[in-house]
């Protein structure tokens, strides 16, 4: 059986342990690779590594840095497939969304942080004739990088590769669910020939690799994309030392369809956001307002379409819906629907497990799930449930549908559809959310901040926001007089 090893100086290892944990093709529920249960003793040697490479990687040029990058996205565009593969079998999502969008996007996250580095720069303003400032950027020292299973080289390289651009030295962890493409991007970095102690990938669960990483008084800042649970834990743990935080958490994002939208491509995209990667993407729109007037026809035409989405082996081409990420997610999962029908809830389509043949038996699939029937306050509209399962409630106005939209804990994202961009504009406005998008979903620029208000997040990645975070800012005053 493969046995995925950490990255550490350089080098592929073991944990010192000697011990291992099973992961699981959730798709078959079946074991296919070991991953390394690591601990403290890994984290301290991956934490030495990088302190030490961090002078030299610190000093080396903006140009070679930001070649590295470029190696880095070479590697991953030549090996689009079988990177796409491993998703795949690591977490249960369609191979064709993982081609399209998982593997694509780890690329140019590596292309875009590259290019963004050379327009990073200092400023300079002249006082007046008694003083010249100026801003400089200079690297933190050792980043932690911490990222969840949903989107696995996706987010992981979001977070490596603004760090490595800044000129830090970075101790990584990928979710212990889905190790697979952060251990091939260890073999890349070794083909590319980083040099050693620059990037360190230890694999292992929260608790064991986790807690000592951000803990760990030589790591200068932590960038984490997790759930809001494990965020507050990042935050309340490092509040001592003051480290930066970039906290990237969970969501109860809401779609918000008024009656005047452009019917046919809201149900398209809206079926898309609902489901998209089995729901679990921190993006996907969970709670979707439908204006009353449309209410009926809207429901029966989502309806129809959620009960054609194909549930099967996510490996074939045809497969809409993959298996949810391990056994314990799909029975998280189940339990919020039948808390919905308790509720009061009615469940319009699936609402069960996805029960599939031969070797697919024994994976963790449920059926895409529409709910209608509870209030905004239920707690299935309130908590993240971060599968394929949406919510339908009708509304009547602006106001009432910002007040429902705006009553969660969360402020990921939303939607609003509408062909009157007043209005639309108007309601973007008064939304909790770090992101508001308009007759559109996840259409990322790299360039825009990304991250959300309330418990969804702390700070901003993406573009300028990221390399900002992943620097020191000072400011140096020459007097002139
Ligand atoms: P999680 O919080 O359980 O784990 C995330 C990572 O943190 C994993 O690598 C895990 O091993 C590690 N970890 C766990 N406990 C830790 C601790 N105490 N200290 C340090 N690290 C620890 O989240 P998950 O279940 O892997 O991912 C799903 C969650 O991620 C959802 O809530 C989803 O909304 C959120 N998410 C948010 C975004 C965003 O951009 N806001 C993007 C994707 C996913």
């Amino acid at each position: 059986m493969k046995r995925i090893l950490n990255y550490i100086n350089g080098e592929m290892k073991g944990p010192r342990s000697g011990k291992f944990l099973e992961n699981k093709d959730p798709s078959r529920g079946q074991v296919y690779s070991l991953v390394p249960d690591s601990d403290e003793t890994d984290v301290l040697e991956a934490i030495e590594a990088a302190q030490k490479a961090f002078i030299s990687w610190s000093e080396t040029s903006v140009a070679t840095r930001v070649l590295f990058l470029r190696k880095i996205a070479s590697k991953i565009e030549q090996n689009l497939e079988a990177l796409a593969l491993a998703e795949s079998i690591d977490s249960g999502k369609p191979l064709n969304l993982a081609r399209t969008v998982d593997i694509p996007r780890s690329q140019s996250n590596f292309e875009f942080f590259a290019d963004a580095m050379t327009q990073f720069h200092g400023e300079a303003f002249k006082t007046d004739s008694r003083a010249l400032n100026y801003v400089t950027y200079s690297p933190l020292g050792v980043v932690a990088c911490i990222s969840p299973w949903n989107l696995p080289l996706y987010l992981f390289s979001w977070k490596i590769a603004p760090a490595l651009a800044a000129g830090n030295t970075v101790v990584a962890k990928p979710s212990e669910m889905t190790p697979m493409t952060a251990f091939l991007l260890s073999e890349i970095a070794i083909e590319v020939g980083l040099p050693k102690g620059v990037l360190n990938i230890i694999h292992g669960t929260g608790p064991d690799v986790g807690v000592p990483l951000v803990n760990h008084p030589l790591i200068k800042a932590v960038s984490f994309t997790g759930s809001t649970k494990t965020g507050r834990s990042i935050a309340q743990s490092t509040a001592a030392s003051f480290k930066k935080l970039s906290l990237e958490m969970g969501g109860k994002n809401a779609n918000i369809i008024f009656s005047d939208c452009d019917f046919e491509k809201t149900l398209n995209m809206t079926l898309r956001s609902s489901f998209l990667n089995q729901g679990q993407i921190c993006l996907c729109g969970s709670r979707i307002f439908i204006q009353s007037a449309i209410y009926e026809k809207f429901k029966s035409a989502l309806v129809e379409k959620t009960l054609k989405l194909k549930l099967g082996d996510p490996l074939k081409i045809e497969t809409d819906q993959g298996a949810l990420v391990s056994e314990a997610h799909r029975d998280k999962v189940l339990s919020y629907i039948e808390l919905a029908q308790k509720e009061g809830g009615k469940v319009l389509c699936g609402g069960k497990v996805g029960k599939l043949s031969g070797d697919l038996a024994q994976g963790y699939y449920i059926q895409p799930t529409l709910i209608e029937g509870l209030s905004a306050s239920s707690r299935i509209n309130q908590e993240e449930v971060f599968g394929p399962v949406a919510t339908l409630i009708p509304f009547h106005d602006l106001d009432d549908v910002i007040q429902m939209a705006n009553s969660t804990q969360y402020g990921l994202s939303a939607s609003v559809w509408t062909q009157d961009l007043t209005k639309g504009h108007k309601v973007a406005q008064r939304l909790e959310a770090g992101i508001v998008w308009i007759n559109t979903w996840m259409l990322r620029d790299l360039r825009t901040p990304f991250g959300g208000v309330k418990e969804s997040g702390i700070g901003r990645e993406g573009g300028k926001q990221a390399l900002e975070f992943m620097s020191e800012v000072k400011n140096i005053c020459i007097g002139l007089e």
